[in-house]
């Protein structure tokens, strides 16, 4: 079992493999893009296999696969299957716009793909508009009832944004009456990519469970998942269920079990650090895997105690405001 240094089990990593994306989410990147990763920065997919290899091994039970966009990235299903025969993962899980995600939820459920986010801030496709830049409001859905047809658990991932789509707050929760989906609205974070100050968030956990319970004031708590980031809800007589995170307000680092990879090889224990070592470079440098692993090991064993800390040694570098697609969400 992998522990760090305040005795949290590690075993779920978060892997980004492109920092490219088809959608130009205001809160996530500026219009133009980013200053894209060339290829050579980027891992490759033996690097990332020869990485998640050895992490199984020292205890990494899930991965997630996340970007940027992971289908934009080529051939992309052929690193899911390689890591679905990695020996010790339990779960194999996909975090994925739906842009482009429809063909090929067959083969995610032959590899034995059990559940997929879907980032879905609307049901309003002028909205949808609005938020992405990009009009692939019809796609997405289709990604979303193609998932449901091959019963892969679909969790619904809606940042709630003041002023951009908090109308769609109840409509994405009357969306679990007729459909068995997880519908999870998340705090915004401060990695919109554009390096303006962000101030803080008008819609926290609190205000986004007051909205909901409005409305459906017979809404009822139930009980959070070990490791779980939400907590947790559903309506009576409604199939799906509800799901809020407080990524901002960081309610849940005590019991923190993840961390993550992002598209350049970099390891980060928290979505709030800085990242604390590169694997790619290490790895390219020509390091053999017991020394790879013994490096590992010493950065599980420094990890801050939560994302407060994280982010306040972060602030003393300058490159604070990333884009959430640099990072992996
Ligand atoms: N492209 C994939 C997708 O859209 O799901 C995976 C990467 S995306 C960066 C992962 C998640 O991060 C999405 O659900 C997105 O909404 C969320 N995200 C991006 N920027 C965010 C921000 N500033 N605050 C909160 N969530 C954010």
């Amino acid at each position: 079992m992998l522990l760090d240094n305040h005795g949290r089990k590690i075993n779920y990593l978060r892997l980004a493999v492109t920092d490219r994306c088809n959608l130009r989410c205001f809160y996530c990147m500026p219009e133009e893009g980013l200053d894209w990763l060339s290829r050579k920065e980027l891992m490759t997919y033996e690097e990332m296999l020869q990485a998640c290899s050895l992490l199984v091994k020292m205890g990494i039970e899930k991965i997630r696969i996340t970007g940027g966009e992971p289908f934009v990235r080529k051939d992309i299903m052929k690193l899911l299957t390689a890591l679905s025969k990695l020996d010790g993962l339990k779960e194999l899980s996909i975090t994925t716009n739906g842009v482009l995600t429809a063909p090929h939820v067959a083969e995610l459920k032959e590899i034995g793909v059990r559940s997929v986010n879907l980032s879905l801030d609307t049901l309003d496709a002028n909205r949808f508009f609005a938020i992405t830049r990009r009009d692939e409001f019809a796609n997405v859905m289709e990604t979303m009832h193609e998932l449901l047809k091959h019963d892969i658990e679909v969790k619904i991932n809606t940042v709630v944004m003041a002023g951009k789509n908090t109308q769609d707050i109840i409509p994405l929760v009357e969306l679990t009456k007729e459909l068995p989906v997880s519908v999870r609205f998340i705090e915004e974070m401060p990695f919109n990519g554009d390096g303006h100050s962000y101030s803080g968030i008008v819609w926290d956990y609190v205000k986004i469970f007051d909205e909901i319970r409005h409305t459906f004031p017979d809404i009822q708590k139930v009980p959070d998942p070990l490791y779980s980031t939400s907590y947790n809800y559903q309506i009576p007589d409604h199939k799906g269920s509800i799901g809020i995170i407080a990524a901002y307000s960081r309610t849940f680092c005590g019991t923190c079990n993840r961390i993550r990879i992002t598209p350049q090889g970099t390891l980060k224990n928290c979505l709030y650090d800085d990242g604390v070592l590169n694997i790619k470079d290490l790895m390219r440098a020509g390091v053999n895997t017991i020394e790879l692993e013994e490096t590992l090991r010493a950065a599980f064993n420094s990890r801050e105690k939560d994302g407060w800390q994280a982010e306040q040694k972060r602030k003393e570098n300058p490159n604070f405001h990333e884009s959430m697609a640099t990072i992996g969400g």
